[in-house]
């Protein structure tokens, strides 16, 4: 039975992915290696616990002889690498840990799979032919767009915030790695995910949370900024499909077609929470705006034409009926 490394699978993403994962791959087995950062939560997980395919190891992806030893005892025949350090607003308080795990982290494992894997360049050790590194990132890599136009694979990087720099570095080691050695990557550039099992800190539960305790609903400037949203689960299933089916050394966009401001999502929330959890005012009493954040890109879009077309992915999940799922799951972790 193959064994794959998924890191950073206790985050919001992994914790989504992984179960999903080993239901659908039952000849699969599953190393999370987490370092169990503030944004990793190991309850994310309860629901595999048990599960013999299924093995967690808490631990850094920086710590090389870790992962080398992890690559041994396991035979690695394959990496999904969603570990990172992943918010914006962190970012810009905080940059070291982003260049520390984002940069060095992603290069680490990229490293050791190399190692581990190949002979040399472009020659893969016998037994490890098809063995394939997948790097999970994001469309802020892009950067910002103005009123129009979308992101597509062939959009030039400009990342904007030291989170999107790190990421784009990561994105950029990958590449060379394909480039210089001939190892077996992908790259998913993915829109802005919600869902179950995203960490507090974070636009819709933080809307969810606050509106709940009747507290103020923070904003950022005029409400006006917009992302491509995608319910985690259409992109879990993007993440598998890519990594079965994509094309050696490509990247493919990962999107929903669902672009709303923020202020759309205050409100589409506070209206639906107004039906399903009422009280005496409406929710949308509570929005207010608060002072913006620094180099706050505008607007992100993803053009997934890519991964529809060559590889037969699709969305489930309007933002509409994603965001009634989401609500829900948020309302029974805060009671
Ligand atoms: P998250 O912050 O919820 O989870 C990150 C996980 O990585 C946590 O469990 C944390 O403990 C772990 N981690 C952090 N540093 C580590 C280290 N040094 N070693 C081992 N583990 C470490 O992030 P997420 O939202 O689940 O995002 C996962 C990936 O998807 C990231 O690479 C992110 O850039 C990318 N992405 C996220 C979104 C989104 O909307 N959330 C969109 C596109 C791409």
């Amino acid at each position: 039975m193959q064994t794959i490394l998924i890191t950073g699978g206790a985050g919001f993403i992994g914790a989504n992915f992984i179960p999903y994962f080993l239901e659908n791959n039952k000849e699969i087995k599953v190393v999370n290696l987490d370092l169990l950062t503030y944004a990793g939560d190991s309850t994310n997980l309860l629901e595999i616990e048990k599960n013999a395919r299924y093995t967690f190891i808490e631990g850094d992806i920086c710590d090389r002889n870790l992962v080398e030893e992890l690559f041994k005892k396991h035979n690695f025949g394959g990496v999904i690498h969603f570990a990172a350090e992943s918010h914006v607003d962190n970012s810009i308080t905080n940059p070291d840990a982003f260049v520390k795990t984002n940069i060095f982290g992603t290069f680490n494992l990229l490293d050791v799979a190399k190692n581990f894997w190949m002979e040399s360049p472009n020659v893969y050790k016998k037994g490890f032919i098809n063995c394939r590194f997948h790097h999970i990132s994001t469309d802020e890599v892009y950067g910002t767009l103005g009123e129009t136009g979308l992101f597509t694979e062939e959009t030039p990087y400009a990342p904007n915030s030291p989170y999107s720099a790190s990421k784009a570095s990561s994105d950029f080691m990958v590449r060379s790695y394909f480039h210089t050695y001939g190892l077996n990557v992908v790259t998913t550039n993915c829109s802005n995910n919600y869902g179950p099992k995203q960490h507090d800190e974070k636009l819709i539960p933080t809307i969810i949370r606050k509106a709940t305790l009747g507290e103020n609903i923070p904003i950022y400037g005029d409400g006006k900024n917009i992302r491509d949203w995608l319910f985690v689960r259409d992109h879990c299933t993007g993440i598998e499909l890519v990594y079965k089916k994509g094309k050696l050394g490509e990247t493919y966009n990962i999107g929903g077609k669902n672009e709303r401001d923020n202020l759309y999502i205050a409100n589409k929330i506070c209206a639906i929470l107004d039906v399903i959890h009422p009280k005496e005012k409406s929710y949308t009493d509570q929005i207010s705006f608060v002072k913006d954040r620094p180099g706050h890109d505008f607007r992100y879009a993803i053009d997934a034409s890519k991964i529809e077309n060559e590889l037969g992915w699709q969305a489930n999940e309007s933002f509409e009926t994603g965001i009634q799922k989401t609500i829900e799951w948020y309302l029974k972790k805060y009671k």
